[in-house]
């Protein structure tokens, strides 16, 4: 192992006091968007930046995405630069400022907004979504600059706003105003989705599709189900008729994790309050993950077909439209120098073999890839973003500070 690797690991495993206060911190000022009942993410970012400040970056500059129902009507996105030895692409760690709300506060055992620690497990909202990145991008910087004085390669770190509610006035608000900040070979990393071991690395993405079928009816009494016509029976019959359309796009990728297109049904909308009143409408929604190989068009076309087909036998009006849907974003090459440069720093700390894969969809990646920037979507997590109890481990946030030291080094 190089000397100055050497010397930056045992400083980031001396760091423990510093994950733990730093997810204090930044746990205490909740940062909720206005879609999600906050005012924004201003008391947080302007924490990292005062963190950020002690670190001596080049430049460092909050960059403004108007949003008149936050705070001061802005959102706040963070953007610090430290110069490399050498000139050579940039490094940069995304990581977003922004969290979900708590949900039921009588699943969480504590105070969600006040980290508690067991063992090496930290608890609290945010601690690893996504704040686990924040903290291991920030100890990485910080461990560099305490052994060697400066990164070989230029460093950026951003934390942006707004990544749970659609990336607005976050990274697409960036990448379309300030898009010269990033280079098309700088080595961009979004610790924002991982594993266990850390041997995914996320480069592609399934297009999402949720449809909204809505089935009417005739609502009527119980016990004369001869003079309505019942939503529910028919949308039951809906969802068996759907199933077709797993093995009509049944062919798989390697790649993708699971390989195959998935088409659930999931939600469903309350309707009648007794029991005793055959419903007249019922709506429910399909949550469908399409390899890039489909068209989702005609995954939407099958859809109303075969709600044509059960509205023909069953007598009832059914309508299938889209609630939501979002095109696959062309994947970062399995070979892109991203993925090669995180591979062999995996390797370098960890011993792992790291594997390129793709998702379901749903990263702030896409963003990147769709403005033809190659990034990889990578950390160490157990996986709890959104639960209750949410919590993340000690040593992955030292794992991955140093795989991120290790990219900025060699
Ligand atoms: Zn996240």
């Amino acid at each position: 192992m190089e000397d100055f690797l050497k010397r930056i690991f045992p400083l980031i495993d001396s760091y423990r006091d510093e994950v733990i206060s730093l997810q204090k911190e930044l746990t205490s000022r909740v940062a909720l968007g206005p879609d999600n009942g906050g005012t924004g993410e201003h008391e947080k970012t302007a924490f990292i930046q005062s963190i950020m400040e002690g670190l001596n970056p080049s430049r460092i500059e909050e960059i403004h995405a108007p949003d008149s129902r936050a705070e001061h009507g802005y959102r706040p996105n963070l953007v610090a630069l430290w110069e490399g030895k050498k000139e050579l692409p940039r490094l940069w760690i995304l990581s977003h400022s922004d969290i979900v709300p708590p949900g039921d506060l009588s699943l969480w055992e504590r105070d969600p907004y006040e980290v508690w620690v067991d063992g090496d497990k930290l608890y609290g909202r945010g601690v690893e979504d996504n704040q686990h990145g924040i903290v291991s991008s920030v100890l990485a910087i910080k461990a560099i600059l305490e052994s060697a004085g400066q990164p070989t390669r230029p460093v950026g770190i951003a934390i942006v706003a707004d990544e749970e509610t659609g990336s607005k006035y976050g990274l697409s608000y960036l990448l379309e105003k300030r898009g010269q900040l990033f280079g098309d070979t700088d080595l961009i990393v979004v610790p924002d989705g991982g594993n266990e071991t850390g041997s995914m690395i996320e480069v592609a993405e399934k297009s999402m599709l949720w449809v909204r079928f809505t089935v009417l009816g005739r609502q009527c009494h119980a016990s004369t189900p001869h003079k309505g016509r019942n939503s529910l029976a028919a949308a039951a019959r809906l969802i068996v008729a759907l199933e077709k359309i797993k093995r009509e796009f049944s062919d798989g990728d390697e790649l993708f994790r699971p390989p195959i297109s998935t088409f659930e049904p999931t939600k469903i909308e309350a309707n009648v309050e007794n029991v005793n009143t055959i419903p007249g409408k019922d709506v429910f929604y399909m949550d469908c993950r399409i390899l890039p190989r489909f068209e989702v068009d005609r995954i939407l076309e099958r859809c109303q077909e075969i709600a044509g087909e059960i509205s023909n036998s069953t007598g009832v009006k059914i309508k299938a439209d889209i609630a939501y849907r979002e095109e696959a974003a062309p994947p970062t090459p399995s070979d892109a120098p991203v993925v090669e440069a995180l591979s062999r720093a995996i390797h370098l700390v960890t011993g792992r073999e790291a594997k390129p894969m793709g998702i379901g969809g749903g990263t702030v990646a896409a963003f990147f890839r769709k403005a033809g920037l190659p990034a990889a979507v990578w950390c160490t997590s157990p996986d709890t973003a959104h639960q209750p109890n949410e919590y993340c481990l000690i040593p992955d946030i030292m794992t991955d500070a140093k795989v991120f030291a290790t990219m900025a080094m060699t």
